[in-house]
């Protein structure tokens, strides 16, 4: 796209995400149904797995940063929770079902407060950032937590509520620390992935080669989502969390699981956009 400026044609920045990076890796036809024909708000579903991971989400959001830490006890983060659940209780089949991740829910903060360090004062959360990388190619990412280690360099910490995978992918993780280390002038030298159910983190280095390969990585969808005009829908497991299943040539009416994999949960926005503009 491009807009007139001066008599010239200016080309917009390419804006992209870890999850636009991710649905465009998996399917371009999807890729092009939510940035480009921007049909996600007519066509997206509440899901259980969603509602209660953005529950968990917000409680530990509000817990770190908004709770001094001589008050975060199991008593304030059932209650944060709580409050979060009465304000949206979407996607559930009864109330048997809501329960049940009701209590998953209640089970995952709970556990986080009596196995992790909750004195930990986060440098942020849940905070967007934006980079620019590259010529036009603007990436946006947002970490669920970033904290300060003592010896002053930047950890990124991000919560799933899900199943830990067999294998790791950290692409997530190398695009947040990508933009972080544009934004920060600490280095970002660690990348965990947190799991709240079975209480376990897994941690990554993050090294200046690291960071180098995850921008040419970048670089390289760019090009291609730049390139790219036919489209083709590619299905496969991912399309048991699409959105577009109703209006797919090539996958229709697919059952809604009742969970999701890990990087591929998006999570509702609390104030900060995610970069939905190709
Ligand atoms: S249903 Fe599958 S093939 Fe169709 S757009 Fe979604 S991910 Fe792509």
């Amino acid at each position: 796209m491009s807009a007139a400026a001066g008599g010239k044609s200016v080309a917009r920045p390419l804006r992209l995400s870890p999850t636009s990076v991710s649905v465009f890796t998996q399917c371009r036809y999807q890729y092009k149904l939510r940035y480009i024909d921007k049909l996600r708000d007519q066509y997206a579903r509440a899901k259980p797995y969603l509602t209660m991971a953005n529950h968990v989400h917000a409680t530990l959001r509000d817990f770190l940063s908004r709770v001094p830490p001589d008050r975060r006890t199991l008593e304030t983060v059932e209650a944060l929770l709580r409050d979060h659940w009465r304000r949206s209780r979407v996607g559930f089949r009864g109330e048997v079902d809501e329960q049940r991740w009701a209590n998953k829910a209640m089970a995952q903060v709970k556990t986080f407060t009596e196995r992790w360090d909750v004195t930990v004062q986060p440098l942020m959360v849940e905070k967007g950032l934006e980079a620019q990388l590259g010529s036009g190619i603007v990436l946006y990412a947002k970490a669920d937590r970033v904290d300060r280690e003592a010896d002053g360099n930047l950890h990124i910490v991000d919560y799933k509520t899900g199943n830990k995978p067999p294998k790791t992918d950290w692409t997530q993780l190398f695009l947040q620390a990508l933009v972080l280390s544009r934004r920060q002038s600490a280095p970002v030298d660690r990348a965990s992935f947190l799991y709240l159910g079975p209480s376990a983190m897994e941690t990554t280095s993050i090294s200046p080669d690291v960071l180098d390969g995850a921008l040419w990585e970048l670089l390289r969808t760019a090009r291609k989502v730049r390139q790219e005009s036919k489209y083709r829908a590619t299905p496969g497991t991912w399309c048991g969390y699409c959105d577009f299943t109703p209006i797919c040539t090539a996958r229709g009416g697919e059952a809604t699981p009742s969970s999701a994999p890990e990087g591929q949960l998006e999570l509702w926005d609390y104030g900060l956009e995610e970069a939905d503009d190709p």
